[in-house]
């Protein structure tokens, strides 16, 4: 249960809340809150209920919220969560937002070319893996902490934003500096030491639906991040596992409008790894659009068959051009910008 304290309230009547609140055995925990305090009440075996707190002095109005996860919650958020990142570009916004560029960063030649030609089409995050969490010991691990310093000299030739894949709670604090967002991929869904200091980072964080997560796993694994204290999660859905063997994994759009209900965070759609098919790419992002996502996240390489993982599913800049002015009209006819 939360307690949301009007917006005018004093200091003092939030510190009477507090007390009052520790009298009945329950801790509060303050939460991210637009304009107003906001104190989550955590109740444990010997904690007396909260109601009696409803009738206190500032307090506007407890919030019972029914999830498992309360803070990703609409009840606790009624209106969309906006990811504002430096430069004006927002993710939940009117403006679906374009994440491109490789599956992974090879050298700084490969990306800063990659870079040019999917900004040109309209993209204004770039993608690029330096750890890569692959199926295989034997597969390419990803270049390492040296790709830090590609990522900044194409972040600075470019203007793009960019992204990267964290693995291991250390690599929050060594990424950081160099990057404007955080991506925890599939397998590290539940990985809750990473979950936890993604939490304590600065930045945006890109979570990625696990293998075979259901949406309420990803809402728990979001409420991790939350509750550490960073507010600014982005949802992405990447396909789960079924039975299908034509398509690299099944892209679960009916998870897009279901989140929308159930949280206020935005959500994302990668049609690459969620069919790993080039060719499957443009009619799942046009139904991702439609499906009401707030962004794509699409694998472009330079020159794909070169490319040192997922090389059999990523689309030149050319191609991701031509996608982006099919996906226009999609947009628009949902009332989206592109
Ligand atoms: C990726 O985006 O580079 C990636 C590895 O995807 P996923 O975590 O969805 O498998
Ligand atoms: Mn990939």
């Amino acid at each position: 249960m939360f307690v949301v304290m009007k917006r005018e309230a004093s200091a003092e009547q939030v510190r009477g809340v507090r007390n009052a609140a520790e009298r009945l055995g329950l801790k509060t925990k303050p939460v991210h809150g637009d304009r107003q305090v906001v104190m989550d009440l955590l109740e444990d075996g010997q904690s007396q209920s909260g109601e009696s707190l409803g009738t206190l002095e500032g307090v506007q109005l407890l919030l019972r919220v029914s999830k498992q996860f309360k803070l990703a919650s609409r009840e606790f958020r009624k209106a969309d969560t906006v990811i504002r990142l430096p430069g004006g570009v927002e993710i939940g916004g009117r403006e679906i937002a374009l994440i491109a560029g490789p599956c992974s960063v090879e050298s700084l030649e490969q990306l800063l070319e990659t870079a040019r030609g999917v900004k040109q089409a309209g993209a204004k995050i770039l993608r690029g893996s330096i750890f890569k969490p692959r199926t295989s010991p034997y597969d390419f691990q990803g270049i390492g902490l040296k790709g830090l310093q590609i990522l900044e000299a194409v972040k600075e030739e470019t203007g793009m934003l960019v992204e990267t894949e964290v693995m291991h709670p250390d690599h929050v604090r060594q990424v950081e500096p160099f990057v404007d967002m955080l991506r925890i991929g599939s397998r590290n869904m539940h990985n809750f030491d990473l979950l936890k200091e993604a939490g304590r980072s600065e930045k945006p964080v890109i979570l990625k639906r696990g293998l075979s997560a259901t949406v309420n796993e990803l809402l728990l694994a979001a409420e991790y991040i939350l509750n550490e204290g960073n507010p600014n999660v982005v949802l992405c859905e990447r396909g789960i596992r079924t039975f299908m063997t034509e398509t690299r994994n099944t892209l679960d759009l009916n998870c897009v409008p279901l989140i929308k209900q159930l949280s206020h965070l935005p959500i994302i759609v990668d049609p690459s790894h969620g069919t790993g098919n080039p060719d499957l790419i443009a009619p799942l992002s046009k139904a991702g659009i439609a499906a009401g996502a707030d962004g794509l996240m699409i694998e472009v390489h330079r020159n794909p068959k070169e490319a040192l993982s997922d090389a059999h599913q990523q689309i030149t800049p050319e191609k991701f051009a031509r996608l982006v002015n099919e996906l226009k009209p999609v947009a628009h006819a949902v009332g989206r910008e592109l």
